[in-house]
């Protein structure tokens, strides 16, 4: 195909129209490679082409993204300012550890948000301490119970002791008692028994 000036009026006017070279050939009936050969040769300024168009978004995309990692810039404890927030972000012995390095909030030194955090994890501390400390009263109260339940078991089991110990005694007592009735029967009983043995003595002294 040859270029003819009026080809070439079209060919322009395409370009200029932002249309693409696959659309250009099309009209001119030619190949899009012939369309961008003949673009280079004629030297024709690059337009905002739909490639280009749909492009764009993309690297403001790209942009916003990068904008965004950089954003944070890693506080450092040699960063950070009065005016920094000074709390910290990742584990210390990492590599990535720093400081939030947000404005503080007036006299606080962390940022709002940060404030909130350390303020809600200070109360809560102050209330777990308080919890804690109630806690250790009442197991020590309930120690304390535990220990006057097991003197008073105590003293109950030695009482009952005493008085078992008690009734020993006094059965003992009894026993020896039985035994003191028991030796003066005996000894009535002799006594009673004596007289005769005499008389009976008596009989044989006569006897002889
Ligand atoms: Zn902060």
């Amino acid at each position: 195909m040859a270029w003819t000036a009026e080809k070439i009026k079209q060919l322009k006017k395409l370009w200029l129209k932002g249309k693409s070279t696959i659309e250009i050939g099309k009209e001119l009936g030619i190949s899009k490679n012939a369309v961008v050969g003949k673009v280079h040769r004629l030297e024709l300024a690059a337009r905002p082409s739909p490639i280009k168009r749909v492009q764009k978004p993309t690297t403001a995309t790209k942009q916003k993204v990068v904008k965004k990692e950089i954003k944070p810039k890693k506080m450092t404890l040699m960063d950070l300012k009065l005016t920094s927030c000074r709390w910290p972000i990742g584990d210390p012995k990492d590599e990535d550890f720093h400081f939030c390095g947000a404005d503080t909030v007036t006299g606080k030194p962390y940022c709002a948000e940060h404030c909130k955090v350390a303020y809600t994890s200070l109360k809560e501390l102050t209330l777990q301490n308080a919890k804690a400390k109630k806690e250790k009263e009442e197991q020590e109260l309930l120690e304390k119970q535990a220990d006057a339940l097991l003197k008073e078991a105590d003293e109950k089991e030695s009482k009952k002791t005493k008085a078992t110990s008690k009734k020993k005694l006094s059965l003992e007592e009894q026993q020896s008692l039985w035994e003191q009735q028991a030796d003066a029967l005996l000894a009535a009983a002799d006594e009673a028994e004596a007289p005769k043995k005499r008389a009976s003595s008596k009989k044989k002294e006569t006897a002889i």
